[in-house]
């Protein structure tokens, strides 16, 4: 299989494949590598599968088709696809099926996309390793010692290792940058309200976005252009007059050089930056020394936030509504029960700490603090983006870490999500970007952070990247 999405689509449009033997090719190598990799959670059904080709062949017989039409998506397992299971990798959801379609994967269905099947991943998104996940752990695809990160760690290595050629995923913190680097494919996080959320598991509503991972920057834009619309089904989709976005050009690249240069971040990732940064000078970038301050607080902020968000977010899993029903002898109990056998511990880590943070007394001191910091931070964004185009950083502070090392130190594993979740925390857009390999052969990755709706900018400053490579 070609890799490339255009490439692919003239091939669909040629005949050199048809939309069926595409795939059944994608499913012959997800029956041949999977086994070892662990991407999959599940393939969707024969009779949901031999639907969508019909359309997409009867879209390319009558001159219909769109870039999309015929190609295979992996789906990251928290977005619902009517009448499948989206199980979240949660065991409270192991045999839920999706009543409704997510608004993007209607936009997929619309564009004539075949949806494969739903990918590994941290359960409800809470991870950076896929560890997390109540079923197994995806390896990664360049070194099955290590992780592929996470969250949307099958949506990654399933596009590196070609078992599909694109993806969605979710990114909260860095659930999408963050394994597209380990994995060394492109992944996108767009803009808050860009791409609805109506039909994704919530985690952090405040925080969550869907966006895709592909082999370029190209892939990413096309899907992109699909998925990114507005809907009324999410109160925080933005209404078309506010997409609007007006690029300065001004070649110029801000990087918090202190906020970079800091312990714990490995020096492979350190040299490769600053490599990818040169290169881009060469290009015709300015790169320029910028401060944000208060950025070094940013994991407290994201970790008071997000607990909180999902501590009220996961109280809708009462074993009455959906999933896992367990009986009690009254109940409290069997809400008990249910939830203390559906969720894993991280999950349940999460949504202790997100009731305190929100309890009486520690509220003003926790969550409405982290609130006032996030305002602040998103002021900054706005003054240094008014000298730069884009801002820099790592993807991830170390290259994919050894399965079980971080796992059992949750500490250790939040620490990692240093460079990811600011953006998240400002709802601007990033992408990152493959940018070589460390001296053991594992995928680093190259951010680029631009301004909320600027993710035009980050396909031309990344096609550019991509020229240097
Ligand atoms: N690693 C981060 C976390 O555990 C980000 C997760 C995400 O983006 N879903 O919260």
């Amino acid at each position: 299989m070609k890799k490339n999405i255009e490439n692919i689509h003239s091939d669909l449009l040629n005949e050199v494949v048809t939309v069926r033997s595409l795939t059944l090719e994608c499913l012959a190598t997800i029956q041949e590598k999977d086994e070892e990799i662990g991407a999959f959670l599940g393939i969707y059904d024969e009779v949901f599968l031999d639907e969508q080709i019909m359309k997409a062949e009867a879209m390319f017989a009558t001159g219909t088709a769109t870039l999309l039409t015929g190609i295979p998506f992996a789906i990251k397992d928290n977005i619902l696809v009517k009448g499948q299971i989206a199980s979240g990798a949660s065991k409270i959801l192991e045999q839920y099926k999706a009543v409704y379609d997510a608004d993007v994967i209607e936009a997929l269905k619309e564009a004539g996309a075949i949806l494969i099947g739903r990918t590994n991943m941290d359960e409800f998104a809470m991870g950076g390793s896929t560890e997390n996940s109540a079923y197994k752990v995806t390896k990664n695809p360049y070194d099955t010692s290590k992780v592929a990160g996470g969250s949307s760690g099958g949506s990654a290595a399933a596009v590196a290792s070609l078992m599909v050629p694109v993806a969605l995923g979710s990114d909260t913190g860095g659930s999408i940058r963050q394994p597209a680097s380990f994995c060394g494919v492109v992944g996108l996080k767009t803009t808050y309200g860009m791409t609805s959320r109506y039909g994704a598991m919530a985690m952090g509503s405040s925080l969550d976005q869907i966006g895709p991972f592909g082999h370029s920057v190209r892939d990413v834009e096309i899907i992109y252009q699909t998925i990114s619309r507005y809907d009324k089904r999410d109160s925080t989709s933005l209404t078309p007059e506010r997409r609007v976005f007006t690029s300065k050009h001004k070649k110029v690249i801000g990087v918090p050089y202190s906020f970079v240069k800091r312990d714990g971040i490995n020096a492979e990732v350190l040299v490769n930056f600053e490599e990818s940064l040169s290169k881009l000078e060469k290009a015709g970038y300015e790169i320029k020394d910028i401060t944000i301050n208060h950025l070094d607080k940013i994991l407290s902020v994201y970790y008071i936030i997000m607990f909180a968000e999902v501590s009220s977010n996961l109280s809708r899993y009462d074993g009455i509504r959906y999933g896992l029903s367990l009986k009690g002898e009254n109940s409290i109990r069997g809400y008990f029960n249910s939830r203390t056998e559906g969720f894993g511990d991280e999950v349940r880590r999460r949504i202790l700490l997100g009731t305190y943070v929100l309890s009486a007394g520690y509220y003003d001191a926790y969550y409405n603090k982290a609130t006032a910091l996030r305002n602040f931070l998103r002021k900054e964004f706005a003054k240094v983006f008014e000298d730069v185009d884009v801002i820099a950083l790592p993807t991830s502070p170390v290259p994919a870490f050894t399965i079980g090392e971080k796992h059992g130190d949750p500490l250790a594993m939040y620490l990692a999500d240093i460079f990811t979740v600011p953006v998240n925390i400002v709802g601007v857009p990033a992408i990152s970007l493959p940018s070589g390999m460390t001296s053991s052969g594992l995928p680093l990755g190259f951010q680029l952070i631009a301004p909320h709706n600027g993710e035009e900018v980050l396909f031309t400053v990344g096609k550019d990247f991509e020229k240097t490579q």
